[in-house]
């Protein structure tokens, strides 16, 4: 694990309200499975504002999604219920996953995703076990840009639609960079966080394009 993520996992906690917006909508999309925990972190400068890490492997997310204080203390719960939708986006269609088996990689992470999910330490490593076998299917991180570019759009698609609601994800989003709409927005490589080729005036344009 990067030490930065190392940092901001220590640093995290779980959230109720956070978790309760994952849960229920893991209930919307009829997904039994309650495995994605709901955290959040006190951001230093570097760090995104909000990010997930996880796998979506035989119909079960797994994961977590973490939001920063800095965020979280500016959002009003529709804001809130975008940013969680656009991340579990990410774990559903496995955006990180490759990252996320390598960032966490050997050391703890079995205790990690046990303390996450509260799973028998057993059951989490057969879980890992079957990952293993299938990872050559998630691909290597350090994809395309325009691929990186599309899964952005394509998280603020999903969230949006579930929502049926644009405005959340547009004042969520200018929120995102105190009204700086120019600015890009974050996405990792290697465990670091890096900034596509995408402003966020580009995602609030493709979102008031989208027909819902
Ligand atoms: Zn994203």
């Amino acid at each position: 694990m990067s030490e930065q993520l190392e940092r901001i996992e220590k640093s995290s906690v779980n959230d109720m309200v956070i978790q309760k917006l994952i849960d229920e909508h893991l209930e919307e999309i009829n997904n039994p499975w309650k495995l994605i925990s709901g955290r959040r972190f006190n951001a230093e400068l570097i760090d995104p504002p909000a990010f997930s890490r996880g796998i979506y492997v035989c119909n079960v997310p797994l994961g977590a999604i973490y939001v920063s204080d800095q965020l979280y203390n500016h959002l009003d719960s529709e804001e809130l219920r975008y940013i969680v939708l656009h991340e579990i986006c990410h774990i559903l269609y496995n955006n990180s996953a490759a990252n996320f088996l390598l960032e966490f990689g050997k050391s703890g992470f079995n205790l990690l995703l046990s303390k996450w999910t509260k799973l028998e330490l057993e059951s989490v490593e057969d879980i890992l076990g079957g990952v293993k076998t299938i990872i050559k299917e998630f691909g290597y991180p350090g994809v395309e840009e325009q691929v990186k570019r599309n899964q952005e759009l394509n998280a603020d698609k999903y969230a949006v639609i579930w929502m049926g609601n644009k405005e959340p994800a547009i004042s969520a989003l200018t929120k995102l960079v105190q009204g700086k709409v120019e600015e890009i927005s974050h996405i990792t490589k290697y465990g670091r966080f890096e900034f596509p080729l995408l402003t966020i005036k580009e995602r609030i344009q493709a979102i008031k394009q989208l027909k819902i």
